[in-house]
């Protein structure tokens, strides 16, 4: 008889993901290299994100960064520059995706000096029209991909089936008015004028969204508090003058907008989701700001409790404050993306918690929180082995029978994303 970790592991990596939140731009635009988003073509690409910040605080230099990411470096030099560093990352979880990537995606065992040539070869050779969907589904083995677009407010996907766009709320929260999707006739007077077109992105682009998203942990805490209109539009039209508002005016002004767009998600049916916890990029994060993240967003579940929320990240490291967040309010949802290569011990953890802890229907496993598609191979793979681990210690400890633990994978994975979100 087979071992019944053995049985969960094979259950867990055949079972299809959803997977809840990217960032991958349409595969045209990164075959075309659209900067600054795609800054070279070659594999040190995949090192590009959450590899390369982690190479950041390993002490790597701007101009060796610069140089690692450049379109005008070889790509074989591309190791000598690397080379220093991969002994104190590569045992990083971010590191173990890249390697993971390689190995599945590209039969590389172990990168080094001497095959450079052929992983740049393999990089070629895989990135070609088809690519995105040929790894998200039969490598990944992921059925389709949430997306989040950070620098537009909403646009129509390439492939609709494959990459789902949320609507982004932080330019509307932030009233970014250049390169922020507000089309060239469409002239900003007023705080009525703003309403009017997040009114007409939601018309327009509700319909085709999942969800919306909101980033704007990175910029201040997560106490939103509701504002009458009748209140900031002194304040919107000093910041579309250019004039200068108080911090405090500038708060008022975002809380105001924050409501006026999550009821608007909500009369559209559409999850909101929302950034928490660590930030991703370096010497900036205000960890006040984030320690006070889990009470800020029970404020906003009361505020709001026809609003379904679903917070990103656990809210690393404050992930027991979460849970406790989950155990009491009905509108908490829990999305693990980023979690797994951010530190899967934490990640796996917090599974085993949560499903001992909350109703089970208020958890989505699994998002890569990536730009580059090739990373969705290791890191899924990366998931799927900590979602695996936490079933098979559960079983193990006694808190699951095998039965119960094979019948959550499938909600785990896609089913509580497909009961939200929509098939
Ligand atoms: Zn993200």
């Amino acid at each position: 008889m087979e071992k019944f970790n053995d049985l969960i592991e094979q259950k867990v990596f055949e079972t299809q993901f959803i997977d809840t939140h990217e960032h991958l731009m349409d595969e045209s635009e990164r075959l075309d290299c659209v900067e600054p988003f795609i800054p070279c073509d070659d594999w040190a690409l995949l090192l590009n994100l959450y590899f390369g910040f982690d190479l950041i605080l390993g002490g790597i230099s701007k101009s060796e960064i610069g140089r690692l990411f450049s379109k005008n470096v070889s790509p074989i030099d591309k190791w000598v520059i690397l080379k220093e560093y991969w002994p104190y990352l590569k045992n990083t979880a971010s590191g173990i995706v890249f390697r993971t990537t390689i190995r599945i995606l590209y039969g590389i065992d172990e990168i080094s000096e001497d095959n450079i040539p052929e992983l740049q070869n393999r990089y070629e050779q895989t990135r070609k029209k088809g690519f995105y969907k040929q790894i998200i589904r039969e490598l990944a083995n992921i059925r389709h991909c949430h997306v989040h677009s950070p620098n537009v407010a909403c646009k129509k996907s390439e492939s609709p089936d494959l990459l789902y766009q949320d609507i982004a709320l932080n330019g509307m929260i932030q009233v970014t008015l250049n390169s922020y999707s507000v089309p060239e006739n469409v002239k900003i007077n007023n705080l009525t004028d703003w309403h009017t077109l997040i009114d007409g992105w939601f018309a327009e682009y509700g319909h085709a969204a999942k969800a919306v998203k909101i980033g704007n942990a990175y910029f201040r805490r997560l106490d939103f508090e509701r504002v009458e209109a009748s209140e900031v539009e002194e304040i919107f039209s000093r910041k579309i003058n250019l004039q200068t508002n108080g911090p405090e005016e500038d708060k008022k002004l975002q809380d105001h907008l924050f409501w006026y767009c999550v009821d608007k998600a909500t009369a559209h049916g559409l999850p909101v989701k929302m950034h928490t916890g660590q930030w991703a990029m370096n010497n900036a994060m205000n960890m006040h700001w984030v320690k006070e993240n889990p009470s800020d967003c029970a404020s906003l579940c009361r505020q709001a409790p026809d609003t379904k929320f679903v917070f990103f990240h656990l809210c690393y490291p404050h992930y027991e404050e979460m849970l406790s967040l989950a155990k009491n309010y009905a509108n908490a949802y829990i999305d693990m993306c980023w979690s797994w290569s951010l530190n899967p011990l934490a990640a796996k953890d917090f599974l085993k918690k949560f499903i001992l802890t909350v109703p089970n229907n208020k958890i989505f496993t699994f998002g890569g929180d990536d730009k580059i598609v090739e990373n969705l191979v290791g890191h899924a793979h990366v998931a799927r082995q900590g979602i695996a681990l936490a079933f098979t210690e559960l079983v193990s400890e006694n808190w699951l029978t095998l039965g119960d633990a094979m019948d959550l994978v499938d909600h785990l994975m896609y089913k509580n994303a497909e009961k939200i979100y929509g098939k």
